[in-house]
């Protein structure tokens, strides 16, 4: 053989072993066919519908009735023992949809998805309302992580509820068509800004400057003391019947205003608000509804917790007992068990705890491992852990549990990478899993890789949400 020839030979050799044993991360736009594009496209489209009505919790939990009530899914409180689809709703702020094929062994397990509805925001205060050179302010006090500076000179609207005393609950929506009024906080002008412009950005605009502008015309056109405040106070007295105290049993929440966006010149990207986490609920949603009518063993659930953003406390939190309650009023819905039935349930079941993770950014490069951290357009994270220093404070999945998931992804061609979150000792997070854990379960996370995560409009690919999509139906398949 000539010399060259066996170079090539050799060559060959390299390039094939080389298929054959690396684990290649890959572009999930790379070689993609038309119909693909077009489905993952049509997916995006949904997709921001569903963010467009779910900017709260509350608003999260009512769109997934609606939409689960158009599949056949029957309250529990409504639904027979014979109803195979069920929608719990926990105080309007957190919900499952529940598929039960097998009501005689639940102490088998079921098959569980889970992402948190709330996402960081401005919540009013409880006395919001005041006047300040005759301007009308309300107070905030943020909700979650976040960079205080991103939420001024921006439009915002105003979302919520408000319960009376009589019990009576009035929904608001503010801000959100062409003709309705929308809010801002004000920021100082360049001009005069020598001394902000020393403070570091983590109080650049402090806590209790986060107060959204509300009116400036005063009671009957007379300008006198907390004249504007009382206007303000009548106008909502007439549309909605309430007083300066009906703000204390309020949750009444200020985010960015208007809809959920295509970004990029190819609309690549769906840019909007609260993505974190409702990218992963959507996902969850969509996969449940689309595996229901194949999987005719196994019992599934997509549980949707609230208070993630504040560590997972209150009762509609993972942190609380909501896992039990969820599974116990399912297995006393159809009576077939007692409380080691629910133990038993609990300790057998595979949950994925999904959530979002963070992308690399070209711009912020150093804070991430590039070879162990996610890649926008490369498909779900399949992240074995979070935490902090050293994984403090994070469920770690077992190698048994992990390989099983992969393999459920490879066999349905899903496009997924492994992921943390930022380099050792970078920062870190947390997110449900470890609440799930503590039963004894198999828990771990997965989810799509965001860009700004946190801030008012966040971005996630497209063809990551479509990656994430197939990865939850997969888990229900084959786990
Ligand atoms: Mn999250
Ligand atoms: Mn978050």
């Amino acid at each position: 053989m000539a010399t060259s020839a066996k170079k090539r030979k050799k060559t060959d050799a390299a390039k094939q072993l080389t298929e054959k044993l690396f684990f290649k991360k890959k572009n999930a736009w790379d070689g993609l066919k038309a119909k693909e594009q077009k489905e993952i496209f049509s997916l995006a489209d949904e997709y921001k519908k569903f963010l467009n009505s779910s900017k709260t919790e509350r608003e999260t939990i009512a769109t997934i009735e609606q939409y689960s009530a158009g599949l056949e899914f029957v309250n529990i409180n409504q639904a027979k023992k014979s109803t195979k689809k069920l929608f719990l709703n926990y105080d309007s702020v957190a919900g499952a949809l529940v598929i039960i094929n097998d009501t005689n062994s639940f102490e088998k397990g079921f098959l569980m998805n889970g992402a948190h509805i709330d996402s960081p925001r401005l919540d009013l205060k409880q006395f919001p309302l005041y006047e300040a050179e005759d301007m009308a302010y309300m107070k905030t006090h943020y909700y979650g992580g976040i960079k205080k500076y991103q939420w001024v000179t921006r439009p915002l609207a105003l979302h919520g509820t408000i319960v009376l005393e009589s019990g009576k609950s009035i929904a608001i929506a503010y801000g959100e068509s062409a003709d309705e009024p929308v809010f801002m906080i004000n920021d100082l002008l360049p001009h005069l800004a020598q001394n902000q412009n020393k403070k570091t950005a983590t109080n650049v605009i402090e806590g209790e400057q986060l107060n959204i502008l509300v009116g400036s015309i005063p009671y009957k056109f007379k300008s006198e003391k907390d004249a504007i405040k009382l206007a303000i106070l009548e106008k909502l007295n007439k549309q909605y019947g309430i007083t300066e105290q009906d703000f204390v049993s309020a949750e009444l929440q200020v985010v960015p205003a208007g809809e959920a966006r295509d970004v990029g010149f190819d609309r690549s990207f769906v840019g909007a608000y609260g993505q974190d986490d409702r990218i992963c609920a959507f996902c969850g949603m969509k996969a449940l509804f689309d595996v229901a009518k194949d999987i005719k063993q196994k019992n599934l659930i997509m549980v949707f917790f609230d208070k993630e953003e504040i560590g997972s406390m209150g009762n509609s939190g993972a942190h609380s007992n909501l896992i039990e309650r969820i599974v116990n009023d399912i297995i006393q819905h159809y009576g077939k068990g007692d409380y080691n039935t629910l133990l038993q349930s609990l300790a057998n079941s595979k949950f994925l705890s999904s959530d979002v993770n963070a992308g690399i950014d070209p711009e912020w490069k150093d804070v991430s491992e590039p070879m162990n951290s996610a890649k926008i357009g490369f498909g779900v994270c399949l992240t074995k852990f979070t935490g902090t220093r050293g994984k403090s404070g994070s469920n770690e999945a077992h190698a048994e549990y992990v390989a099983d998931v992969r393999k459920a992804f490879n066999k349905e061609k899903v496009i997924w990478q492994p992921a943390e979150l930022g380099k050792v000792d970078q920062g870190g997070g947390g997110t449900i899993a470890l609440h799930l854990a503590r039963y004894g379960m198999d828990v771990v996370d997965c989810g799509t890789a965001l860009l700004s995560m946190h801030s008012p409009f966040e971005i996630a690919s497209k063809v990551d949400l479509y990656h994430t999509y197939k990865a939850y139906k997969a888990f229900y398949k084959h786990l």
